[in-house]
């Protein structure tokens, strides 16, 4: 999928994202359609290290969450009709504390709502955006890995692996947790290490989940349940064959498939996804309960540590940062790639205002996408979401993972009260599902 670029002098584009994956293929397709509005069409590339198959760190066999707020903004960018049909719904939201009192349901339904949000596995997501990107103007580089960034004046002089040069207006790193665009221009990041690693596997159970996800706080740390679709299309129809997560028989029609995110202190994590099967979907089914039915098999069990960094400022001379690049979330809450979107929609929205306001004024100069105003205005913007959606997971990990009786005690009485108190739950609701 490489574009050809043979000249010798560096390829002029307005806009080069850095990172094809959930964060830049969103924000790629986005600016194509705001693009396709403009009198003078953007340049825009997109610079991917590596392609859709089962290697790809971005689209792996992990399951997501996707809340019903950025299932709208991504019908709003005529991506998720493209994507629909590998949607599975979640209709309620169990929550419970492990061996004590607390929990509470969500529903769909009292909201007006047929799903809080829809599953979705990430590699077929990342198919399904790669052909969206084939058949868009977006320029895409892939497989091709930004190797050298030269910060200049009018933008950024980028240099790929495969030689290409490429000259932006404003460079937007999409690159994940270990940016290397941040790397490059030496912007600092804070972290905060939970001591724990999360492992994320594919289970079957022999109950139909009836559209139910799950959240349960463990003594140990966050279980989650996803439902799934009952049988994996993944890779089903494509080129490269997936062992990935996907227990090895698809569900039977009274069985449900479950993509399960389950945090442990790190040795306790090692031993079991190293450990034998049955003795995994023993120790799962003791924290987890029998809400779901009986655990009945599980695919390939991976581990991810678990840590919540960010950019205090996710900007820079001529250049933005979204998604993971800019703050990476423990996944407690299902909130990374939420909240990474939320990041994209607030680009493209400052970008389409600065179109918008220069038509007004009939200049014959050109837009100048990595201004300062344009750069500031995004941070401004992004300011007050990032902070709490930080605040909060950092809050939940914290309160939820801790057994002092005084803390157990109030997340106890809190899920008791969002129960009894049904008005309560909309606010709580519609932050899960990513309304602002
Ligand atoms: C276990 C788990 C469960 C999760 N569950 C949920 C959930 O339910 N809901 C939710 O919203 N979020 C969830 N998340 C978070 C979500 O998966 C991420 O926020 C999202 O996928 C990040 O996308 P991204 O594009 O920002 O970054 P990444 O996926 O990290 O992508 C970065 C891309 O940049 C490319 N790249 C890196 N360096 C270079 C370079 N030098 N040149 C070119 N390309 C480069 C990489 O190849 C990669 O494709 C979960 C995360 C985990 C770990």
């Amino acid at each position: 999928m490489t574009s050809a670029h043979t000249s010798t002098q560096p390829l002029a584009v307005d806009i080069a994202i850095v990172g094809g994956a959930m964060a830049g293929a969103t924000l790629a397709l986005g600016l194509a359609k705001l693009s396709a509005t403009l009198s003078r069409p953007l340049r825009i590339a997109l610079i991917e290290a590596h392609v859709a198959n089962h290697n790809h760190p971005g689209f792996d066999a992990r399951s997501i969450a996707v809340a019903h707020g950025s299932v709208f903004e991504l019908t709003r960018l005529g991506i998720w009709p493209k994507l629909q049909h590998l949607g599975t719904a979640i209709e309620n939201i169990h929550v419970s504390d492990r061996g004590h009192f607390g929990m509470t349901e969500l529903n769909a339904k009292p909201l007006g709502l047929d799903a809080l949000g829809q599953v979705v596995e990430l590699a077929q997501v990342g198919k399904v955006l790669f052909e969206q990107l084939a058949q868009s103007a977006v320029r895409v580089f892939c497989p091709a890995k930004v190797t050298q960034i030269l910060a200049q004046t009018s933008g950024h002089l980028l240099t790929l692996d495969n030689g290409t040069q490429l000259h932006c207006q404003l460079l937007v790193a999409a690159d994940g947790a270990n940016s290397v665009v941040r790397q490059h221009l030496g912007q600092p990041t804070e972290k905060i290490d939970f001591d724990q690693t999360a492992i994320v596997a594919n289970i079957t159970t022999d109950q139909a989940h009836q559209h139910w996800a799950y959240e349960r706080f463990t003594q140990t740390g966050p279980l989650a349940l996803l439902p799934m679709s009952s049988a994996s299309n993944s890779f089903k129809s494509n080129s490269f064959k997936s062992k990935s997560f996907a227990s090895k028989s698809s569900a039977t029609p009274t069985q449900s498939r479950f993509s399960v995110v389950w945090a442990l202190p790190p040795a306790q994590a090692h031993e079991l996804v190293n450990g034998d099967k049955t003795e995994f979907l023993a120790a799962l089914q003791q924290a987890f309960g029998h809400r779901a039915g009986r655990f009945v098999d599980v695919g390939q069990r991976v581990s991810y540590p678990l840590t919540l960094s960010y950019m205090p400022r996710p900007v820079y001379h001529r250049c933005i940062f979204v998604g993971n690049a800019a703050q990476t979330l423990h996944p407690i809450a299902g909130q990374g790639f939420n909240l990474g979107l939320r990041d994209v929609v607030g680009l493209l929205n400052v970008l389409e205002q600065a179109f918008s306001a220069h038509q007004l004024t009939n200049s014959s100069t050109q837009v100048d996408v990595g201004s300062s105003a344009i750069v500031h205005q995004y941070l401004v913007d992004r300011q007050a979401d990032r902070d709490s959606t930080l605040r909060n997971i950092e809050f939940l990990v914290r309160g939820f993972s801790n057994q002092y009786w005084p803390l157990v005690a109030g997340r106890n009485v809190g899920l008791r009260l969002l129960s009894w108190l049904p008005p309560l739950k909309r606010p709580v609701a519609q932050t899960a599902m990513g309304w602002r």
